[in-house]
């Protein structure tokens, strides 16, 4: 080993950089959460070569003022809390660490276009490899536009790990589809080089929302699980949609969970939903699911790290005993299943 030696400034926050930002998906997971966040009823997520070359996403948010928005790119800046109490207390925000936007201004060239609700004026900023340009007035609707180009063109060695188009925008379309179907009062729109993906109504039906992302046919195929009588366990509740077991797919990204409406991936709730499917499924394939679990507050923490949207429950065999067995007993009543028959 060599001496000891302080690392440059630039050098930390490339590193801090990456803990945050992986891929385009992983940004757009934060600027779209950035945008729920701002109370928006609409949001627009627009990718270029599979978010490799630019991410936009707009909202019609609160916006931010131009003292926001140079604060907004500054490390550790957020609006959403104040201190360590308001973390005890249980956070209501999707963010709260704020160090998305400063994180991913410095792996990119990021442009902000914003304006506050009921302001007169609009800002636009402009930060490449986490350095502010320009700041100028600008015409723009309230709300903010988050544009990202080029991301990792300052650190070669990540760009050059990024995949195929194709397959980063595969990943975008996960966080993008699961958001919306998080948020069906809130209309939701992915573009993937100048063509529409997929775009919610924002009408507040779960069912429309499905509709939207996965087409008729998936839609048509989902049957209501609002489970009355749940075994004794963590989740006070259970609701959502699962799919016909001849609507599946061979990709268990959808199977999509909720806590308490916010997205999480829990590999213990996806294998209780397929689960209760038994041997109607075979083992390579998954149902369609999106399935809210409420939980007391103060019983999980979904604060997970950035990088990890893996949550974990404390009475994980508790949950997955509750889900099984709601999940089954909506098959059950609808005659999909017979009862009794393990997977496989
Ligand atoms: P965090 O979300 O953890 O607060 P970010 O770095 O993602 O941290 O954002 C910093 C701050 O910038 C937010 O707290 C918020 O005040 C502001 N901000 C970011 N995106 C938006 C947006 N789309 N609309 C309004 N304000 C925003
Ligand atoms: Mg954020």
């Amino acid at each position: 080993m060599d001496e000891i030696r302080e690392l440059d400034q630039t050098t930390i926050e490339r590193i801090a950089a990456g803990e945050v930002v992986e891929r385009p998906a992983s940004v757009v997971k934060e600027l779209l959460e950035n945008s729920l966040d701002a109370d928006a009823s609409r949001v627009r997520v627009a990718v270029e070569a599979g978010g490799t070359e630019s991410i936009r996403v707009s909202d019609d948010g609160v916006g931010m003022t131009e003292g926001d928005a140079r604060a907004a790119v500054r490390e550790h800046t957020t609006s959403k809390i104040r201190d360590i109490s308001d973390l005890e207390s249980g956070v209501g925000t999707l963010g709260f660490r704020g160090e998305a936007l400063h994180a991913i201004s410095a792996v990119s060239r990021m442009t902000i276009t914003t304006r506050p609700r009921g302001g007169d004026r609009g800002t636009r900023l402009r930060v490449e490899g986490g350095e502010v340009t320009t700041v100028e007035a600008a015409g723009c609707p309230e709300g903010t536009t988050v544009e990202i180009a080029d991301l990792f063109y300052n650190v070669p060695a990540r760009r050059k790990y990024l995949s195929r188009d194709a397959t980063e925008f595969d990943h975008v379309n996960t966080v993008v589809r699961n958001y919306a179907l998080a948020n069906p009062a809130v209309a939701v729109a992915l573009e993937h080089d100048g063509r529409e993906t997929f775009a919610t109504t924002g009408g507040d039906s779960l069912r429309e929302t499905v509709m939207a992302v996965y087409g008729r046919e998936v839609a048509e195929s989902m049957i209501d699980v609002d489970a009355r009588e749940l075994p004794a366990g963590p989740l006070d509740a259970i609701d959502g949609l699962v799919s016909h077991p001849e609507t599946n797919r061979a990709d268990r990204e959808y199977v999509a969970t909720f806590v308490n409406g916010r997205y999480v991936r829990s590999s213990a709730a996806r294998n209780a939903i397929v689960e209760a499917y038994g041997n109607q499924l075979s083992p390579d394939r998954y149902p369609f699911a999106v399935l809210d679990l409420s939980l007391p507050a103060g019983t999980v923490d979904v604060n997970v790290h950035p990088r990890k949207m893996e949550v974990r429950f404390a009475d994980e065999a508790g949950l997955r005993e509750q889900v099984r067995a709601a999940v089954e007993e909506t098959l059950l009543e609808n005659g999909l299943i017979r009862s009794g028959a393990p997977r496989g």
